[in-house]
């Protein structure tokens, strides 16, 4: 409130707002806790993964028994912002974003911040986003580099006009989990993507700057620039919404290093009695409420709720296809 750029005004109208992160990973978790500190109203925060012990380096909303007892980023993360601000309404949801739920997931909300790690989920909320003109934080950051930019559809550029026609994303094909972050890189770029939801939540849209902000921390390089609008643009202009209109998701798709993940989403699963039934046929069986976790060495598999699971160990869709079907089942 004493701040001249938000101001009581500022603040009221931010204590009545509502925003969504897709992604609880470093860049999520870190906008989360700014986002609930700040005394934004309501938070959503949509996660498929759950914690583990390497993620603690740089997730700063989480801690080691989060990661020993396997909890779902979006539980933990949900617990944590709690304690932090209780005036605040956080919903954490175990869900893997797809054009199926996107809407069910996304609408209602003032602003979409980005916290996930891949094109293909940013696409898809850059599409939904263009289609009902909801304005939307792009943030990326991978090694020790990171860009963020807002996105008001019908006055920005979009995602598309950015990188879909550029070499923009070269560079970003190295994933956290092949080449590691920085800590650092990724609270940079959170708090970045954070002060422009702030300037939208509280009312105030023509302080955003409105332009493309990259950073390398261990260069030191930084660099803001204007991006044009694409006239060809595929989405914002075109209006050709690929991503949300995107075929079912294909059933198997790789995720970080060395992992499948294996859509069965809206199947609901007992996982106490595929507990029962694995004790004795695979080893270090883990459950919570959330997810069953089991190793069949060379591989680890996680089991959500709703069907969906993790296969730890292999990139080939056959083995992971193969695996569910002998342990979960069909
Ligand atoms: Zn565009």
């Amino acid at each position: 409130m004493l701040f001249a750029g938000i101001g009581p005004k500022g603040q009221e109208r931010l204590l009545a707002s509502r925003a969504v992160i897709v992604g609880c990973g470093a860049i999520g978790a870190a906008a989360a806790n700014l986002l609930v500190r700040a005394g934004v109203g309501h938070l959503r925060i949509i996660d498929r993964d759950f914690v583990e012990p390497s993620n603690l380096q740089r997730q700063t909303l989480f801690d080691e028994s989060d990661a020993s007892r396997a909890l779902p980023k979006a539980v933990a993360a949900e617990q944590k912002l709690r304690s932090i601000n209780s005036s605040v309404v956080v919903e954490g949801i175990v869900a893997d974003l797809s054009p199926r739920n996107v809407h069910d997931l996304l609408g209602g909300f003032d602003v979409l911040l980005d916290g996930t790690d891949n094109f293909e989920t940013r696409f898809l909320v850059n599409d939904f986003a263009v289609k009902s003109v909801r304005p939307w934080i792009y943030a990326a950051a991978v090694a020790s580099y990171g860009l963020t930019m807002a996105i008001r559809p019908g006055q920005t550029p979009c995602l598309s006009c950015l990188l879909e026609t550029s070499n923009a994303t070269s560079g970003l094909d190295e994933t956290c989990d092949t080449i590691g972050v920085l800590g650092p890189i990724v609270n940079l770029i959170a708090s970045l993507e954070v002060a422009e939801a702030l300037k939208l939540l509280s009312g105030h849209p023509e302080a955003l700057h409105g332009r493309l902000t990259s950073c390398d921390v261990w260069s030191g390089h930084m660099q803001s620039v204007r991006v044009a609008r694409n006239p060809e643009c595929r989405a914002c202009v075109k209006q050709d919404f690929t991503y949300l209109h995107g075929e079912a998701q294909p059933h198997i798709t790789f995720c970080g290093r060395d992992s499948v993940q294996i859509h069965e989403t809206g199947r609901a699963m007992d996982l106490h009695a595929l507990k029962l039934r694995l004790t004795s046929v695979v080893d270090d069986v883990c459950q919570n409420d959330f997810l069953l976790r089991f190793r069949i060495a060379p591989y680890e598999m996680t089991v959500f709720a709703d069907g969906r699971a993790i296969l730890k160990g292999t990139k080939d869709p056959a083995v992971a296809r193969s695996l569910y079907a002998r342990y979960v089942g069909a």
